[in-house]
């Protein structure tokens, strides 16, 4: 009962979303997300709009989630990572994005940047780079996207040839995610004598012939800056593969259906952060002779609001035990529920603001910087579009085989 209700002016009293998903956690993960809420009262949520503000790279931030094992969740025990369930991560991801979209995307981005590396480097490379990586020494960034292929990727148009014992990197990546700060840069490019093998190479920042632009402005997810990047010859020696030519693709797939996930467990965070804060000011507000929150118009909003989210976040939950038990199907589940939850959070911000009136549109007040941020959530990691089509896609092929609705005669549709 108490789990619905509102408990004005408390910063550590009962919440207004239910435990329920964190109460299926075991102990130990429990006391993590514990320890998570303590410091997003403390330290991410108060200070997330002085980190968007400054809009440079959030070392503080970054530190703290390195220092409390956050980051060492994307890696495995024998690197030092305490390799968690996606059924964890999303629970810590959302955590953060109720607050803070900055240290929510820097686990999103972990990921992002380091799966190709725990899955494709050799075994010298994983026990030199993994433990610095692990404990926030040392970063990583995940360079697919170029100026002529976004969601189009397999257009890629970077080339490695073979030279010597190794390959001549040559091409362009734009946006991409802390590459000012990046030590290591997981390149994917395609092999210039063969345009079908995709290949993925781990690139220093300090490589002859690679430069960084300064960072690009951008609408939000301050703290995080973004870069073009340009290969002119850049020698990279065969020990810096990751997988074998040709898996260059499958390696980037599996980064970013993790990223997925983790970006439909922001979008549902920055949800229910929204929600909160429309939810205290529906309380605290009176418009009309009574609070905003008995206006039936009022009620009705915030009622679709709670309802679409907790349908997501089972979606949500779904998709990460199937990503943890490793069923065939994850990768149009993780489209699912990134579509789902990134349509659903800019509609979410958006009604939330409309809620708090004019408040909601200063600077001073939380919602603006949600608002700026939702919108990434429907574009990096495969724009909403992009996700329907492999949802429809998929479902058109698998509709040819399925077992017909027992309601039909047999045979063709057509023919009835
Ligand atoms: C802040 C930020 C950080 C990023 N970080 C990284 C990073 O670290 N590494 C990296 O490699 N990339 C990164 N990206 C790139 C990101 O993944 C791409 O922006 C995204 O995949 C979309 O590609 P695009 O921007 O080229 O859009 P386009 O490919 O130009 O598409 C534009 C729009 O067209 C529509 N569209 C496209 N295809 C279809 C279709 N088939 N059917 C219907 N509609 C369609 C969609 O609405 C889409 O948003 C980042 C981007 C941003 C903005």
């Amino acid at each position: 009962m108490n789990e619905t209700s509102i408990n004005p002016g408390s910063s550590a009293g009962t919440r207004l979303f239910g435990d329920h998903f964190v109460q299926a956690l075991q102990p130990q993960e429990r006391a993590l997300i514990e320890r998570l809420r303590e410091l997003t009262r403390s330290h991410f949520g108060p200070n997330a709009a002085e980190v968007a503000r400054q809009d440079v790279f959030a070392w503080d931030t970054f530190r703290l989630l390195a220092r409390e094992g956050i980051v060492a969740t994307a890696f495995p025990t024998a690197y030092g990572g305490s390799d968690a369930r996606q059924a964890l991560r999303i629970r810590i991801i959302e955590e953060l994005g109720r607050v803070c979209s900055t240290s929510a995307s820097m686990i999103t981005g972990t990921d992002l940047s380091s799966r190709a590396i725990v899955a494709g480097a050799s075994d010298a490379l994983k026990q030199s780079l993994l433990p610095g990586l692990c404990s926030g020494e040392l970063q990583a960034a995940f360079a697919l996207t170029e100026p002529g292929a976004g969601s189009d990727v397999r257009g890629l148009k970077t080339t490695m040839r073979s030279s010597g014992d190794g390959y001549l990197l040559n091409g362009r990546k734009k946006f991409i995610t802390r590459a000012t700060t990046a030590d290591w840069f997981v390149v994917v490019g395609r092999a210039e004598e063969e345009a079908s093998t995709f290949i993925a190479v781990l690139v220093p920042r300090d490589a002859k012939g690679f430069t960084i632009s300064p960072e690009v402005g951008k609408l939000g997810w301050f703290g995080v800056p973004i870069s073009t990047l340009t290969f002119d010859n850049v020698q990279v020696p065969a020990s810096h593969r990751l997988g074998a030519e040709g898996q260059g693709f499958a390696l980037a797939q599996d980064a970013l259906l993790r990223a997925r996930i983790g970006h439909a467990a922001m979008a549902l965070g920055r949800a229910i952060g929204a929600v909160e804060i429309a939810a205290a000011y529906a309380t605290d507000r009176s418009t009309f002779g009574k609070t905003l929150g008995e206006h039936q118009g009022v009620q009705w909003m915030l009622a679709d609001m709670v309802t679409q989210i907790e349908a997501s976040r089972a979606l949500l939950a779904l998709t990460a035990d199937k990503y943890d038990r490793g069923d065939a199907d994850v990768a149009i589940f993780a489209s699912m529920a990134k579509l789902q939850a990134t349509d659903l959070c800019m509609k979410v911000v958006t009604d939330a603001l409309q809620l708090t009136g004019g408040r909601g549109y200063l600077q001073d007040f939380p919602l603006e910087r949600f608002f700026r941020d939702a919108k990434l959530n429907q574009i990096g990691e495969g724009a909403s579009e992009v996700h329907k089509t492999v949802i429809g896609r998929d479902l058109v092929r698998r509709a040819a085989t399925a077992e017909r609705n027992p309601c039909l005669r047999p045979g063709s549709l057509v023919d009835y």
